[in-house]
């Protein structure tokens, strides 16, 4: 914002940090709410390609709009006839129409991108309906819109996207991140990020967080004040964001950043250090994965083995699934790096709002054919996983998970078609391990952990996700920051939910982990050791803070002050007992 003088004025906006750190960058919009089309010339050698990757996009719509059909046909009667008609009609438009025909053209004829001439395209159709006045016309240029809209956000998923390409120091102003967007972020070329909507528990945080890139969610108003280029600061740890930020700020955050970075390296020396109570409890520290990039960070770390690796990186921004081949070799090389230590590779966790192209739409994406459904709807998808899992094992200890289940049938049935998976790769002669991998669940639903007991029977170890667990149990969506300030894993309703799966795996004498966000935050280590958890797995930046804090307590005052704080129904009765038990009032270790 500029002063009649053309000083800018600085600007603070409060939001809700969700990745640590400081970052000063200039601004970068990136807005997709509206679908900000770039536009740039195609070189004469790669219009074929170009016009390659518009047809893929027609393809992708085209199943999506299938898909909805499908679902359409369930309508009750004439509502469903109707639906039919429409849907038939997009189907058209993306099968040789003037509008598909049109862009193959202007693409050569005007050597521009896709994308550029989608929206081109559609805006001389519509512009033609419009001059004849005809309400039946008009109803068609919504039409035209809609399956744009489509071909658009098709494309711009499977674009060389701008995103991957950022000058240095950029920092991005956002309406909304998806996680795909935000895996495309180079953390040594970007700043940090900031967008206005998000919660802290959303996948774009927690891959914000994996990356190290300070990030702060829900800032209200951010992009309507926000010029590209203007100076900005991203205070991940405080949540806010200040906008052309005067000399003095400006110097003291510099100065800020520096120790946050000094304190970080000292946290960092802790690696060596074993990660044990005071009076001899061994924990285990491991590392949860977005990305391949990040296992130099999981090596540096000192985490003992991988305890979630989520797979969905394999199938973000690419126009087609990945076959069996391609995921073997991604796994294969994350177990070889992690030189024999356990990797604990999940199925397909799509939905929500994680990989939402992936999923049919649905009435409630949360709550719909997502993750472990979805893989068990579309066989195919869990075979390839599977046999690439089983492939990747030969090179290492792996071990599988299985994300939103809910049910022991889910459970036996993926079990069953592991081993026919097995038995096909033998007959492929290809190299397996010698015994099955295990097999485990997560326990993310309210409902699961409520059957723990029957899931300990059929699983060979459960790793409780906190994050889902949460927002199931207190109906708060976890991207949402409207809700943000609701969303509460200490909640007595999640913690009893996460004690009751506990003692069920304990009764089971099988492994049990937290991999959700409230394993990585020294705050809960003491709570969760005390509820007889031994295993947390974190991100990696996170490591050595939990750490530290393990290091000075004792599992004997961990498990009284679970007990206490278990007592209680009260949740700011218990925020006050955890906080008085981490201020340093370890009664059992002195
Ligand atoms: C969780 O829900 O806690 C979890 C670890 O899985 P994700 O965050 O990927 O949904
Ligand atoms: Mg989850």
């Amino acid at each position: 914002m500029k002063t009649k003088a053309g000083a800018t004025v600085e600007i603070v906006f409060d939001g809700l940090g969700v990745a640590p750190g400081i970052g000063i960058g200039s601004v970068h919009r990136h807005e997709r709410g509206r679908l900000a089309v770039p536009e740039y010339r195609v070189l004469p050698s790669r219009i074929e390609a170009e016009r390659a990757r518009f047809a893929k996009a027609t393809q992708q719509a085209s199943r999506q709009i299938e898909a909805l059909g499908a679902k359409a046909r369930t309508l009750p009667g004439a509502a469903a006839e109707e639906m039919g008609y429409l849907l038939e009609a997009y189907l058209q438009m993306l099968k040789g129409s003037r509008l598909v025909r049109g862009v193959d053209k202007r693409i050569g004829d005007e050597r521009i991108n896709a994308e550029a001439a989608v929206e081109k395209e559609i805006a001389a159709i519509v512009a033609g309906l419009a001059a004849v006045e005809d309400s039946y016309l008009a109803a068609r240029s919504a039409d035209i819109r809609e399956v744009g809209n489509r071909l658009l956000r098709a494309l711009t998923q499977t674009a060389d996207a701008p995103l991957a390409a950022m000058p240095r120091d950029a920092a991005i102003l956002a309406d909304e991140m998806s996680p795909a967007d935000t895996a495309l972020l180079d953390p040594d070329r970007v700043a940090g990020i900031a967008a206005e909507q998000g919660g802290p528990e959303s996948h774009a945080a927690i891959m914000a967080r994996s990356l190290g890139l300070p990030a702060v969610l829900g800032v209200a108003g951010l992009l309507a004040k926000a010029e590209t280029g203007a100076m900005v600061i991203i205070d991940g740890g405080r949540g806010q964001v200040i906008l052309n930020p005067s000399p003095e700020t400006l110097a003291l955050y510099r100065s800020l950043r520096a120790q946050f970075l000094r304190r970080r390296r000292q946290l960092h020396g802790l690696r060596r250090l074993p990660a044990v109570t005071r009076d001899g409890f061994d924990i285990q520290l491991m590392a949860n994965i977005e990305l391949p990039a990040e296992i130099e960070a999981v090596r540096q770390s000192g985490a003992t083995g991988i305890g979630l690796l989520r797979s969905e990186f394999l199938f973000m921004n690419r126009p087609n699934l990945p076959d069996e081949e391609t995921q073997y070799r991604e796994l294969a090389a994350i177990v070889e790096a992690m030189e024999g230590k356990p990797v604990t590779v999940r199925t397909l966790d799509a939905g929500g709002e994680k990989l939402p192209g992936l999923t049919p739409p649905g009435a409630n994406p949360a709550l719909g054919l997502r993750a472990i459904r979805l893989c068990l709807r579309h066989k195919e998808l869990l075979e390839t996983q599977l046999a690439a899992m089983l492939r990747a094992a030969a090179h290492g200890p792996l071990r599988i998970l299985l994300p939103m289940v809910t049910s022991v049938a889910e459970v036996d049935t993926v079990r069953a078609d592991l081993l026919k998976v097995a038995r096909r790769l033998k007959r492929r002669h290809i190299k397996l391990p010698d015994r099955l991998p295990p097999l485990g669940v997560m326990i993310e639903v309210p409902g699961a952990a409520l059957s723990a007991d029957a899931l300990a029977q059929v699983a060979d170890f459960f790793a409780i996700g906190t994050n889902d667990l949460t927002m199931y149990t207190l109906a708060i969506d976890r991207a949402d920051d409207q809700v943000a300030h609701l969303y509460n894993p200490l909640h007595p309703a999640v913690l009893r939910l996460i004690q009751f799966t506990a003692e069920a795996a304990l009764r089971a004498r099988i492994p049990i982990s937290v991999c959700g966000e409230m394993a990585g935050d020294p705050r809960f280590t003491g709570l969760l050791l005390g509820l007889g958890i031994h295993d947390l797995s974190m991100a990696p930046i996170n490591i050595p803070r939990v750490k530290q804090r393990l290091r000075a307590l004792t599992m004997t005052s961990a498990t009284q002050r679970a007990r206490a704080i278990m007592d209680q129904h009260d949740g700011e009765r218990i925020v006050q007992l955890l906080e008085d038990f981490n201020r340093g009032a370890d009664p059992g270790g002195s």
